[in-house]
């Protein structure tokens, strides 16, 4: 008999997404005996997707990743990354550009955000699972703190990023493909869940907090950042003004007339709907807040820093905050697994 595909996945208790049921573990796969599926591991990384991203398909996206790899071998994040877009036709050049230099900035913000949060005074301990770790940064950030770090996402191709990431800063990360309205996961797995800049992209935003409480220990928490549905400035995914007062049906039509590249897989919330779900999810004490700026938010204001400086005051007076709720660009969320 082989050796089980990663060793570890056993230890974190992995299983179905689709039964929840247990899994057996193959070189190559986990096979759910129940659903008669068959998961498999592509470059070391367990691909537990029952969905596919709205970009690309599953196959399509696994193959994107292998000549990722194989075109990466022994580069910089930052090569890689130029390698990605060198490798996605249709971008243009000024945008790949802006996303590379998302992508190498993203260490930095994700360190800020995760010293800014809590201490785990009198919380579980226990390991972090990072929803949508894109290029891993926040996992890489979290691990930094010795906490165990388990990162997740639904493109492949941008998890070899994020190992590569986590290989370059000596970080011990687990990265897994997956949706993050089906988590691989047994109930109560995790002490915290945290997420930055992913349930905007969600097909289905209150089933992913439904699963991230699910697979929360009780009194585990969620801390999340996530894109304001009626932000006051430009939405930042598509640079386009007043997207979330258009009916959401045809906010997509609105961004291609305003010149965007289309905003079908955008679904950002709005501060009521995203305490409103948190709610449904089962989380308690939950809030919703305008979000701190973090260095590189701070760096974009540019000449405007006074901006920045009057947001924070603001931020923090009671009443204005629940005014700011309504129309800041970032939202932060807070809730308790009861
Ligand atoms: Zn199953």
């Amino acid at each position: 008999m082989s050796a089980p595909a990663v060793a570890w996945h056993g230890s974190l208790g992995v299983v179905c997404p689709r039964c929840r049921g247990d899994l057996a573990a193959r070189a190559d796969a986990f096979d759910c005996g129940r659903c008669r599926v068959h998961y498999p591991v592509v470059l070391g990384i367990a691909d537990f997707r029952l969905e596919a991203d709205p970009w690309i398909g599953l196959e399509d996206d696994r193959e994107k990743a292998r000549r990722l790899e194989q075109r990466s071998r022994g580069a910089s994040l930052e090569a890689m990354v130029r390698t990605y877009w060198s490798m996605t036709p249709g971008t243009p050049a000024e945008q790949a550009s802006r996303f590379v230099h998302h992508v190498m900035n993203a260490g930095a913000r994700s360190r800020e955000w995760v010293e800014r949060l809590d201490p785990p005074n009198g919380r579980p301990s226990g390991a972090w699972l990072d929803v949508g770790t894109g290029t891993g940064d926040l996992a890489c950030a979290v691990a930094e703190h010795g906490v165990r770090a388990v990162g997740i996402d639904v493109a492949m191709r941008w998890l070899v990023v994020a190992r590569r990431r986590a290989e370059i800063e000596g970080a011990h990360v687990d990265f897994i493909c997956c949706n993050a309205e089906h988590l691989p996961f047994a109930d109560r797995t995790f002490a915290r869940v945290v997420s930055v800049g992913t349930l905007e992209h969600c097909r289905d935003a209150e089933q992913a907090l439904a699963e991230a409480k699910r697979v929360l220990v009780p009194r585990g928490d969620v801390k999340l950042r996530t894109v304001n549905r009626f932000t006051m400035l430009a939405e930042p995914h598509v640079g386009v003004w007043g997207v979330g007062f258009v009916p959401r049906r045809l906010a997509d039509r609105y961004v291609r007339w305003r010149g965007g590249q289309g905003y079908a897989h955008h679904r950002p919330l709005s501060s009521r709907e995203l305490r409103r779900g948190m709610r449904r999810a089962g989380f308690t004490a939950v809030h919703v807040e305008p979000a701190s700026l973090l260095a590189p938010e701070r760096a974009r204001l540019g000449t405007a820093q006074w901006a920045g400086r009057a947001y924070e005051r603001v931020r923090r007076l009671p009443l204005m905050s629940a005014m700011l709720r309504a129309s800041a660009p970032l939202l932060e969320a807070h809730g308790v697994a009861a």
